[in-house]
C-alpha cells in the first residue's frame, strides 16, 4: 500500500476499520514449517496465511512454539523444514534465507526496547534513514497522530507512562510501513487495568493503520478480544484456527476447550434422540452437530461456568454439592461435584452466596448448542 493511501486513512477513519489494499490477499504464508533445536522440536508442520490487514493471534501454553514461530517469521531463527513467504516472495526454505532486514517487517518487543536518550519524535523516525528530512517529520506527525501523542513530540520515553511507551514503540514500527507487523507479547508488561484499554487501543491504531499483524499471547482473554483470528497452537502445531467466536463456542478439542476459558464436561449417554447426564435427561438437539453415530454410547458435554446455574436444595432433590466456592469481584464461581461424579463449574452474582457443603440443584440455562467430546 502506498504512503499515500496509508496517510488518508489515518486521517479518515476513527473507530472504523481501514480499508485494505486487498483483503483476500494473503500477504504471510507459512507452508509446512517445522524448526527444532537438537531433538527438541519446537514447531512441527505449521502452515497458516495471513490476509492483507488481518490481525492473527498465536495463542498457546508456555513452550507450544509462539515465539519460535515469530522469530522464524522475523528472521531471528531459520526454520529446519518449510517454507516462509511474504508479500509474495519467499524469505526463508531449503535453499535461501533473508535476514531480518532484508525482510519488511516490524517487531514490537515485550519490552518496547525505545531508545532511552532519543526523544519521541527521534524514536520513531529511527528506522527511516532513506527519506528526506521533511518527508521523516511528516512521517512522524502523523504517526504520533495515529497513536494520538502529538502532544508527546519531544518527550523522553522515561517521561511517558507504560501505556504511552508502547504506543511509541507501535509507532516506530509501524514508520517503514512494513509488510507485517510482528507483537511479542504486547501487553504483559502492564498492568490489568492498563491491559484491557490498551487491548482496545492497540487493535485501533492497527486497524487505522491497515497493517497486517501478528500478535504472541498465552493470555486467552486478550486473544479472543483483539483478534480477527486465532490460532490456538499446542506442542508446537496450530490445534485449531478460527474467529474468535468460532474457537470459543465451537472447540474443536478438549484442549481448545479447557485452554479458552474454565470448562467442564458432563459425562452423557446417547440414547436415541435424548442424551442423559448427571442433570438428568435432555434432547439430543442440545449437542451441535450429529451424534447419530454415537446412539447408546457416552460423550462429553462441554458446560462452561455460564452455561449453569447451582440452586440451593436439601440432600434429597439435590444433584450434588457445592466443594468450592471462588470469589471473582463481580461474581462466584462455584465448584459443584455432581453424584454422578462429574465436577462442574457455576457461575453466580456476587451476592448469591452458598457455603462449601451446600446440597443443590444444578439448573442447564443455556441458550446455545452444546459442544461434545466422545469419550476417550
Ligand atoms: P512461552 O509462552 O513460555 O514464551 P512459547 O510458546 O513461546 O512459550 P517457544 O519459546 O517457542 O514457546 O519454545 C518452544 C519449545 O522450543 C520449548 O520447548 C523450548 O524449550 C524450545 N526452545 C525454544 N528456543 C530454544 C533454543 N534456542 N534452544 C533449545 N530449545 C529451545
Amino acid at each position: 500500500m502506498s504512503r499515500q493511501t496509508r496517510t488518508q486513512q489515518t486521517s479518515d477513519f476513527d473507530d472504523v476499520d481501514a480499508a485494505v489494499a486487498n483483503p483476500n490477499r494473503t500477504v504471510l504464508e507459512l507452508d509446512d514449517v517445522s524448526k527444532d533445536y537438537g531433538h527438541e522440536v519446537a514447531v512441527e508442520n505449521l502452515s497458516l496465511g495471513v490476509k492483507d490487514g488481518e490481525l492473527l493471534t498465536l495463542l498457546g501454553p508456555s513452550g507450544c512454539g509462539k515465539t519460535t514461530t515469530l522469530r522464524m517469521i522475523a528472521g531471528l531463527e531459520r526454520p529446519s523444514d518449510g517454507q516462509i513467504s511474504i508479500a509474495d516472495e519467499v524469505i526463508a526454505d531449503g535453499s535461501s534465507f533473508r535476514k531480518p532486514e532484508e525482510r519488511n517487517v516490524g517487531i514490537v518487543f515485550q519490552d518496547y526496547a525505545l531508545f532511552p536518550h532519543l526523544t519521541v519524535a527521534e524514536n520513531i523516525a529511527f528506522g527511516l534513514t532513506e527519506m528526506e528530512e521533511d518527508a521523516v517529520a511528516e512521517r512522524v506527525d502523523e504517526l504520533l497522530e495515529l497513536v494520538d501523542l502529538s502532544a508527546h513530540h519531544d518527550k523522553m520515553p522515561s517521561q511517558l507512562s507504560g501505556g504511552q511507551q508502547q504506543r511509541v514503540a507501535l509507532a516506530r514500527s509501524l514508520a517503514p510501513e512494513p509488510d507485517v507487523l510482528l507483537l511479542d507479547e504486547p501487553f504483559s508488561n502492564l498492568d490489568v487495568r492498563l491491559r484491557v484499554e490498551m487491548r482496545e487501543e492497540v487493535r485501533k491504531i492497527l486497524k487505522r493503520a491497515g497493517v497486517t499483524a501478528i500478535s504472541v499471547t498465552h493470555d486467552q482473554e486478550e486473544a479472543l478480544s483483539i483478534s480477527d483470528r486465532v490460532a490456538i497452537m499446542n506442542d508446537g502445531t496450530i490445534a485449531q484456527i478460527g474467529d474468535p467466536a468460532e474457537v470459543f463456542e465451537n472447540p474443536e478439542s478438549r484442549f481448545v476447550a479447557s485452554f479458552l476459558g474454565q470448562a467442564s464436561f458432563l459425562s452423557a449417554r446417547v440414547t436415541n434422540d435424548r442424551i442423559e447426564t448427571g442433570l438428568g435427561s435432555f434432547n439430543v438437539e442440545l449437542l451441535n452437530g450429529p451424534v447419530e453415530a454415537y446412539n447408546g454410547a457416552m460423550v462429553d458435554v462441554l458446560v462452561r461456568p455460564d452455561d449453569l446455574q447451582a440452586m440451593p436444595t436439601n440432600e434429597s432433590k439435590a444433584d450434588g454439592y457445592v466443594v468450592h466456592r471462588q470469589y471473582n469481584g463481580p461474581s462466584f464461581v462455584y465448584r459443584v461435584e455432581l453424584h454422578s461424579g462429574d465436577v462442574v463449574h457455576c457461575m453466580h452474582n456476587h451476592v448469591e452466596t452458598f457455603e462449601p457443603g451446600q446440597p443443590v440443584e444444578v439448573d442447564l440455562v443455556a441458550d446455545h448448542d452444546l459442544a461434545w467430546y466422545p469419550t476417550e
